[in-house]
């Protein structure tokens, strides 16, 4: 099987999903990298390391920002021109809008943020949960090629090995378009929940320490919001002693407590870490929805009836004041840090 691999990047930050659909094209086949952009040689470089055996290379100022027409357009004359089986992208927010494009383009269908795609005779199956994660759909796509994204860290991502590399290949970009980037703005600080391999969590109860006083003057709102920053202290310790990222639940976002780009949960992100730590979260569906697909959860909870319990490998039942500490100074100590 032929399949082209979009390898998605933002001024040469790759998405780590696109290293992750090179190791299942290259389980079905050969891989052919496909990058867009302008100084792409590292990135092409690390293609080639994780699996690739070519790359298709539109190196042009006109794709130096994403836009969605020109990236679709590109990718379908590729695609038109190659005749792949497969076009495998890591599912973001700029490939769902350019994958639906060059479909309609290339009149295939999409198959959107898989967690399974096996070859079952020449039929690709693709399996994607819906309902909130409560159900897993098996669904197939009759037009070719077969167009599909990829949910982050749902499949193995391929050993890197620096000493392969391949043939790369400049082609033609399409660079019209009714759209310019004027620039960006950072809306809040760089959180990458959804890529971490482990993500400590921080609820409501990450302001419930009552024995925190507050500088004088302050307000209960205040007061509220400041004993929750020292909580999201500690929460923030642990994840940096074990190389995480913070979450938090949307109460706590809603609270003000931390920023909405650290939310987890069905209006919020979802995440695949290897291991998720809820802290003073109660565990609602609603949260519940982003964590199905963590390999373990660890749940702090002063209550023993919490929900989240339900859900977890282990759980303690005590106050994460006394408790995420304890376990930053032991994972401290047993990592060396
Ligand atoms: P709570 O439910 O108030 O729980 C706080 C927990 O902290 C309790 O279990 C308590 O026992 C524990 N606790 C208190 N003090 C301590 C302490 N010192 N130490 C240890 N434990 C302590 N929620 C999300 O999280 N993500 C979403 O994306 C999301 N989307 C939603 C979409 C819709 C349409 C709706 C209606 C709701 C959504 N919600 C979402 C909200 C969700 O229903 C819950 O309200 C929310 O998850 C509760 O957050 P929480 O667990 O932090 O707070």
């Amino acid at each position: 099987m032929k399949t082209f691999v979009y390898i998605d990047h933002f001024k040469g930050q790759v998405q780590p999903a696109s290293w992750e659909a090179l190791g299942l094209a290259k389980s079905f086949g050969s891989a052919t990298a496909v990058l867009f952009g302008t100084g792409l040689d590292p990135l092409v470089k690390a293609a080639f390391e994780f699996g690739a055996d070519e790359a298709l290379i539109a190196d042009d100022p006109a794709l130096t920002d994403y836009r969605a027409e020109p990236f679709a357009s590109t990718l379908s004359a590729l695609a038109s021109s190659g005749t792949p089986d497969l076009i495998l992208l890591p599912t973001t927010t700029r490939t769902r809008e350019m994958a639906a494009m060059a479909a309609v383009d290339l009149n295939t269908g999409v198959l959107v943020d898989l967690t399974g795609l096996s070859l079952e005779g020449n039929q690709l199956i693709a399996t994607r949960p819906i309902y909130e994660g409560k159900l897993n759909e098996k669904i197939v796509c009759s037009g070719k090629p077969v167009i599909a994204t990829l949910r982050g860290r749902a499949f193995p991502r391929p050993a890197q090995d620096e000493s392969r590399s391949g043939t790369a290949t400049k082609v033609e970009a399409k660079t019209e378009s009714p759209t310019t980037v004027e620039g960006y703005e950072v809306a809040e600080a760089a959180v990458s929940v959804s890529d971490a391999g482990v993500v400590v969590s921080g609820g409501r109860g990450a302001s419930n320490n009552p024995s925190l006083t507050p500088p004088a003057g302050m307000d209960e709102k205040d007061a509220e919001i400041w004993r929750a920053q020292e909580g999201f202290k500690l929460i923030g310790e642990l994840a940096s002693v074990l190389g995480g990222a913070v979450g938090a639940s949307r109460a706590a976002v809603d609270a003000g407590y931390i920023p909405y780009a650290h939310q987890v949960g069905q209006t919020g992100k979802v995440v695949a870490p290897d291991l998720y730590i809820a802290c003073g979260i109660s565990g609602a569906i609603q949260h519940i929805v982003g964590i199905r697909s963590a390999k373990l959860v660890v749940a702090i909870n002063k209550d023993a009836e919490a929900p989240i319990f339900k859900v977890s490998r282990y759980g303690v039942v005590g106050d994460l004041f006394v408790c995420v500490p304890a376990l930053t100074a032991a994972f401290k100590k047993k990592l060396g840090k």
